[in-house]
């Protein structure tokens, strides 16, 4: 196999469309386009996938389209050969002259409310928690390094862990970090978690839309690697009650915070908006977090909002240094579960810090 990969491909390139389908899960077909090389989205024509079989259409009316608004380097195929994040849309009606947004379009929501707010230019650093599966079939979920009946020894040594006993799949989590710098995403970092098996890297700092562009293409990248051992991505925030859970921290902060005129204050203001909105957010912040949000493991209770001081059991947490320097540094949102969309999340966050006037 690996002979074929550097064969020449006369003059032509492989484009992986990706597309979040009805369910909020990632899915990508290929198409050839006569080119030899993609200088720009005008380059990648608007397309189209059976939405019937993605939950997302009726078989009469099946046709999604698909618009281009993100396109990297691909790292399996190399060469000129692109993998291209769509936004998805469906018609309005049977005169098929209207698109209106699909239902798991957050983008397109997302990047209006981005556009209102961008001279605070809003940066994001999302830390994507996930567990690699040796097996998730319908009736058992074994995380990789599991033993294969019954459970590891208690957790404890396994976060930011080195050595054979406790480090479980080092290789996809690597291989995925080298495929996204490969692609030009904005990896930040990587470690092993607190479950065994259970892996985490962030994206960021990106401003606005970005994050949830770049988040979703690594979490495509995430599980084309793992799929090459066989092997399968969960981002579920609660495999097991008893073991840690999977969030995705959302870090943020604006231009004020950054170059720190508003001070304590500008932050504390800020927080008084999150708590009137929190149980929006929570509704917002992905499927199944009341398992995770539970006050032990390192969270927050789901219905309370609170913040703090280098807190990790609080809603959001202040880092030390943005005390430090009175104000001026970013707060890390740690509601947000691992199964989010990122462009929600982003957006919502966005909005209440900075859209929304007091009234
Ligand atoms: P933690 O200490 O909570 O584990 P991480 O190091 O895993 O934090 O992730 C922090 C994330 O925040 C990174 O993606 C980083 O790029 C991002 N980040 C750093 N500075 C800022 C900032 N000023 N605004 C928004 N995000 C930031
Ligand atoms: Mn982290
Ligand atoms: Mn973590
Ligand atoms: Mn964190």
């Amino acid at each position: 196999m690996d002979a074929l990969k550097n064969l020449d491909q006369k003059g032509r390139v492989i484009a992986e469309y990706i597309w979040i389908d009805g369910s909020g899960t990632l899915r990508a077909k290929c198409r050839t386009l006569d080119k030899e090389k993609i200088e720009s989205l005008a380059d990648l024509p608007e397309w189209n996938f059976d939405g019937s079989s993605c939950y997302q259409a009726t078989t009469e009316n099946s046709e999604i389209i698909m618009k281009a608004v993100f396109y990297f380097p691909d790292p399996f195929r190399g060469g000129n050969n692109v993998m291209v994040l769509c936004e998805t849309f469906m018609w309005e009606d049977t005169t098929y002259k209207n698109l209106i947004p699909t239902n798991t379009n957050f983008r397109h929501f997302a990047n209006k409310i981005f556009e209102s707010g961008k001279e605070e230019k809003p940066w994001f650093g999302i830390e994507q928690e996930y567990t690699i599966l040796e097996d998730a079939s319908k009736f058992k979920v074994k995380p990789f390094g599991w033993p294969t009946n019954g459970y590891p020894a208690n957790q404890g040594p396994y976060y930011c862990s080195v050595g054979g006993n406790v480090c479980f799949g080092r290789a996809i989590a690597d291989a995925h970090y080298k495929a996204c710098l490969y692609a030009g995403l904005k990896i930040s970092g990587t470690n092993a978690e607190v479950m065994p098996g259970q892996w985490e890297f962030q994206i960021g700092p990106c401003v606005g839309i970005e994050e949830g562009d770049h988040m979703w293409a690594a979490r495509y990248l995430l599980s084309r690697v793992t799929e090459l051992e066989g092997m399968t991505i969960s981002i579920a925030p609660k495999l097991f009650p008893d073991w840690n859970g999977s969030g995705c921290h959302c870090n943020f902060s604006t231009e004020t915070m950054r170059v720190g005129s508003g001070g304590m204050k500008y932050i504390d203001d800020m927080m008084v908006h999150f708590e009137k909105n929190h149980m929006t957010h929570m509704a917002l912040y992905g499927s199944d977090n009341d398992k995770r949000l539970t006050g032990i493991h390192e969270t927050s209770p789901f219905d309370k909002f609170s913040y703090g001081v280098g807190n990790r059991a609080a809603s959001v947490r202040i880092p030390t240094m943005t005390i430090n320097k009175n104000g001026a540094g970013y707060i890390e949102d740690r509601r947000p579960a691992s199964n989010i969309d990122p462009y929600v999340v982003t957006g919502i966050i966005m909005d209440t810090a900075c859209l929304q006037k007091d009234s």
